[in-house]
């Protein structure tokens, strides 16, 4: 999945892309409102994460604007320790979630999933079609007659976008999109050798491919 995080403060910043990267998010960081807008005009994000003190245009503005071209993307706001007005005022404006400085990663990234779950219309922190089943928390994926086991971050990500959506096709371009963050060198035929990869440990029949439009998982029956 694929996280715009805005914040100014260049540690956090820093600790924080590098921890979701860890947790197979693709990430882009961005330091000041204004560029986040423009950012979300053009690209796809499956969350937000906005700390609410950065320069120029602040945290509240950002969300106030997002909502007000109803802008549907999910937005958790990271808030200073006693920001009990800006709690309130960001959940008013459309925030989804919170989470107040300082904070363990460990926490935001439930609060991520919890808010992802929402979105995704599911209560469920298991992904399944019937054939494969993915663990959204350990990160597990199993087969009905086998053990769970553990994939790369980016072999996660890969099939957790085609699990999301059990029978719709995803081009390369919606795959690259949800596996890389900027700056990161995506090479010509990245997504074909994840897919290859990840057929050969769950089987060659568990993803599809339709020749020159993209892949897909079957919809459970
Ligand atoms: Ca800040």
């Amino acid at each position: 999945m694929r996280v715009l995080l805005v914040e100014d403060d260049m540690m956090i910043g820093e600790a924080l892309q590098g921890g979701l990267r860890d947790a197979s998010y693709a990430v882009d960081w961005l330091t000041n409102g204004k560029a986040a807008l423009e950012a979300l005009a053009v690209e796809y994000y499956d969350l937000v994460l906005l700390d609410l003190g950065l320069p120029g245009l602040d945290g509240l503005s950002v969300l106030s604007a997002l909502r007000a071209k109803n802008h549907q993307v999910p937005v958790l706001i990271i808030t200073a320790r006693d920001g009990t007005n800006d709690r309130i005022r960001g959940l008013d404006c459309g925030a989804d979630d919170y989470i107040s400085k300082p904070f363990e990663l460990s926490e935001l990234l439930a609060r991520m999933r919890a808010v992802l779950r929402r979105n995704n219309g599911g209560a469920n922190t298991l992904l399944s079609n019937g054939l494969l089943t993915l663990d959204t928390v350990t990160h597990e994926v199993s087969m009905s007659d086998q053990a769970g086991f553990q994939l790369s971050n980016r072999e996660y990500a890969l099939l957790e976008a085609l699990m999301l959506r059990p029978g719709a096709i995803l081009s390369r371009s919606d795959l690259e999109t949800r596996i890389y963050g900027w700056g990161e060198e995506v090479e010509s035929n990245a997504v074909e050798f994840l897919i290859h990869a990840l057929r050969k440990k769950l089987g060659s029949h568990v993803i599809k491919n339709l020749r020159g439009v993209g892949w897909m998982v079957s919809k459970a029956n």
